[in-house]
């Protein structure tokens, strides 16, 4: 038998820390908060779970589709944001679905939504289930039967178009076993975003997530060369182009649609060659503003790096990347054609004309060693443990909320003032001032950045739900209000709703949800996500 998921959390159930390292974890910050009272909490196991009877038996004709064991039912209750794990450490698992359903061909997907449709079930589609926003959570106080679609054994590559460079992909596919089908052929997605191991093509592509390319080639949808959902109307396919200028495009309706529209069963995906040509460099600064401008000029001088990362003190503190008194701006590049030499040293110029500190010798490498080494090397092994420790900490007592946007750059100093006084005056108002903000960029475009925020404080003990509520609001009413978006990357779900609602106009809203109509006539799919 392979390695079982924690049904509780992020991961393995063999990668969590150990009982010694959470209880040094709490100790050291009990200490940066300034003496806080920090106990470790014990994970649930399963046999603490209890799950109601399911309220429908599906059909004998589809029962081998089906599974209400409880191991599945209690991993498919929710995703993997904070509240989340808050709730699964609590042992309350209310909300679980009533059948997880596996199917294993795109008939089957269209069997469920039909037995679903006829019986007025709800169907929340799920793919690797790391949905930090409640994309794949039943709606509160839903009184229809809820069914899990867990589309993991759809997770092949089944073609491949070397010519062009593209592949038509199983949307079921985790990041981990695609890139390994492809990798024979020479090709590579190189769609990595943090939670790259543990999500799936069909869940990207739902929630148009963000990889590890700063620019260019930000978001899966650049990548999409076509589409194919199972509705409950039907089949919609879009046609394989590398552009087109005819009309509004079909695939942009389910980017994004984040389970409201259909199920994504496959999709033909551009590819890239796997690069040899590597560079990378790590600037300090001794202002904020100052590594903003910088970022500002690489963004804007076409230099197109694969990561254009700025860290500010606190973040690159504590990732291990800085000692809290710089910003750091970490800059790559990638290449399977050319050397990188002039884009590097043109990167490098542009930092030091804000003031950056670069070393003075900066080049390029062959292989991967090159952004695994000093502060970027750090960050990245960092970045990669960080899921772990956050659900290590969720459990002794310790807040934590990330939020992320876009912004254009003339506004961005009024709206990181706007949004830092906000959220830090929440902090104050639930007890966790002697906490910290810390803020990177994940994403820069020309014409502005992805700022992508951390709050860590100490939390009271069985109010950590209603203390992240009131930051979340404060972030997100702040973030509206200064003109940015209530999410860059990490999708709408049902916790970011109320806001993309605000955000985006009233006649638009009303034109989606007559869609919806349409291809949804029943309104099973995904209730009370984004528009719906
Ligand atoms: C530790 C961590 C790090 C993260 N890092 C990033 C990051 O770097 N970038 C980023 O963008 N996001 C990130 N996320 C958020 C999350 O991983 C993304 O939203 C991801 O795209 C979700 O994919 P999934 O397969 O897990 O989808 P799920 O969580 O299973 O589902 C997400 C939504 O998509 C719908 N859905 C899933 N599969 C399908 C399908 N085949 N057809 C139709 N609808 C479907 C679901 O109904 C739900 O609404 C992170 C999350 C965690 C926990």
């Amino acid at each position: 038998m392979g390695r079982r998921r924690k049904f509780w959390g992020w991961g393995y159930e063999d990668e969590d820390l150990s009982r010694e390292e959470k209880e040094n974890l709490a100790a050291l910050l009990a200490g940066r908060f300034g003496g806080a009272e920090l106990t470790v909490t014990e994970p649930p196991a399963l046999a603490e779970v209890r799950l109601r009877a399911p309220r429908v038996q599906p059909p004998a004709s589809l029962r081998r589709l089906f599974t209400d064991d409880a191991y599945e039912r209690a991993g498919h209750t929710y995703g993997k944001s904070y509240r989340d794990v808050v709730r699964a450490y609590r042992r309350d698992f209310s909300p679980a679905p009533d059948w997880v359903a596996l199917p294993g061909t795109e008939e089957d997907v269209a069997s469920v939504l039909a037995w679903a449709g006829e019986q007025e079930a709800v169907v929340i589609p799920y793919g690797g289930g790391s949905s930090v926003v409640g994309g794949i959570e039943a709606p509160p106080g839903e009184e229809r039967p809820v069914v899990s679609l867990d589309l993991r054994q759809l997770n092949q590559v089944l073609e491949v178009d070397r010519t062009s460079r593209a592949a038509r992909i199983q949307g079921g596919a985790l990041g981990p076993d695609l890139e390994a089908q492809l990798k024979p052929h020479g090709l590579t997605l190189r769609h990595f975003p943090q939670s790259f191991e543990l999500s799936t093509l069909g869940g990207w592509i739902a929630t148009r997530s963000g990889g590890h390319f700063a620019t260019l080639y930000t978001h899966i949808d650049d990548f999409v060369e076509s589409l194919r959902v199972v509705t409950p109307a039907g089949v919609v396919e879009t046609r394989r182009l590398p552009g087109d200028g005819s009309g509004p495009r079909a695939d942009r309706l389910f980017l994004g649609s984040e389970g409201t529209l259909g199920v994504i069963t496959e999709a033909w995906m551009r590819l890239q060659d796997r690069p040899i040509h590597r560079a990378n460099l790590s600037a300090e600064f001794e202002r904020l503003e100052d590594a903003v401008a910088a970022c500002r000029a690489i963004s804007q001088a076409g230099l197109y790096p694969s990561n254009c990362r700025l860290l500010d003190p606190n973040e690159a503190l504590y990732n291990g990347a800085g000692d809290g008194t710089r910003t750091l701006l970490l800059v790559a590049f990638e290449s399977a054609d050319h050397a990188l030499d002039a884009w590097i040293g043109r990167a490098a110029e542009c930092c030091r004309d804000h003031g950056g500190a670069v070393p003075q010798e900066v080049g390029t490498r062959a292989g991967a060693e090159g952004a695994r080494e000093g502060s970027a090397g750090a960050w990245r092994n960092a970045f990669i443990r960080m899921p772990y420790y956050r659900d290590a900490i969720a459990g002794m007592g310790v807040l934590n909320e990330t939020f992320e946007t876009a912004c254009t750059w003339d506004r961005f100093e009024e709206f990181n003032s706007g949004v830092s006084a906000a959220v830090h005056s929440a902090m104050d108002t639930v007890g966790a001032g002697r906490g910290w903000l810390s803020l990177r960029f994940t994403h820069v475009y020309p014409d502005g950045p992805a700022p992508y925020y951390s709050v860590t404080g100490p939390a009271t003990r069985g109010e950590e739900i209603e203390q992240w509520q009131v930051i979340k609001e404060a972030a997100s009413n702040a973030i509206l209000e200064l003109g940015g978006t209530i999410t860059h990357h990490h999708a709408v779900g049902r916790d970011h709703a109320p806001w993309y609602r605000r955000e985006q106009a009233p006649l638009y809203l009303d034109s989606l949800r007559a869609m919806k109509k349409t291809l949804d006539p029943a309104g099973i799919l995904n209730p009370g996500v984004l528009f719906s």
